[in-house]
């Protein structure tokens, strides 16, 4: 399939994606830190886990899974006792997940993940764990999951660019109809026609803690409050760029259907008029 294995900056192995021209999480960062730290600190699940008996995590794009065996490792560290619901979307199981690893602390608990997923299970529970695999074009399963509240949604497509169908102002509206009102929406990217859509669709946006580079990440809510410091607000700089760059619109996908060229031709568009007014 062309899939490479590439040494993440932590020592975690991750796959480059031939299709989509780009690795499965940050070289620079490293996979596991990037899980951690991009992932699962700004969600504020990990404060929030402390005192709920329940939370519940939905993910766009489960990848090779890292970020799945990163939150179980670590809330349960937190709470024994909690009860994790995990749902995540994606195209496929990659083919070779059967041949990573990741490393201590997360070894034990992501050799589970893969056992079952290697027995072609999509559904299963590992321990308070109740973990399921939507699989197919994301844009299609996130209608069949009504209006449950979820307490945070990690946002792991390939980047806007490469990726856009999953970065539109349509999907985010999926998105949020499907968040708590004090849950975080977190993600690696900062793009601006995703920051705008966020921001039109009621979100607060805020950075979060740069890892790996010098740039942050982005976390958002609509009426949550942080509970550490992996998270501040923009800047005066980073809130007029968002306000009046020409590129801060959003990506469009009205019918949730358009291909890759499409949004982003649509996209380029709607700058070079905003750029030539
Ligand atoms: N969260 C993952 C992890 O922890 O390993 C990494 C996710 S990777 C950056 C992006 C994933 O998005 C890929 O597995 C890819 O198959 C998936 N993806 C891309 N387009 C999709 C679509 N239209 N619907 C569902 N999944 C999609």
């Amino acid at each position: 399939m062309g899939f490479k294995k590439v040494e993440t900056a932590d020592g975690s192995i991750t796959l480059y994606h031939p299709l989509f021209g780009e690795s499965y999480h940050s070289v620079s960062a490293g996979a596991a830190t990037e899980s951690l730290k991009k992932f699962l600190l700004p969600s504020q699940l990990l404060e929030k886990a402390k005192t709920l008996k329940e939370v519940s995590i939905l993910e766009v794009g489960f990848g090779l899974g890292y970020n799945f065996a990163v939150a179980v490792y670590h809330l349960l560290e937190v709470n024994p006792s909690l009860k994790l619901t995990y749902l995540s979307l994606d195209l496929e199981v990659n083919p070779l997940i059967g041949e990573l690893k990741l490393p201590p602390p997360y070894g034990e608990v992501y050799e589970k993940i893969k056992e079952n997923l290697l027995k072609g299970k999509t559904k299963f529970s590992i321990g308070g764990v109740e973990f399921e695999l939507l699989l197919g074009d994301a844009r299609k399963t996130i209608k069949t999951l009504g209006r449950k509240g979820f307490d945070a949604v990690f946002h792991d497509a390939f980047s806007p660019k490469r990726n856009p169908e999953l970065w539109s102002y349509e999907f985010l509206r999926e998105i949020k109809n499907l968040l708590k009102e004090d849950g975080f929406w977190v993600s690696y990217s900062t793009a601006l026609p995703v920051r705008k859509a966020l921001q039109l669709l009621g979100f607060r946006i805020y950075n979060t803690k740069p890892v790996g580079r010098k740039s942050p990440s982005t976390a958002a809510t609509l009426k949550g409050k942080p509970l550490n410091d992996s998270v501040y607000p923009l800047s005066p700089k980073e809130e007029k760029k968002l306000l009046s760059s020409p590129k801060a619109v959003p990506y469009r996908d009205p019918c949730l259907c358009l291909d890759r060229e499409g949004i982003l031709k649509r996209y380029q568009e709607e700058v070079l008029k905003r750029e030539n007014p």
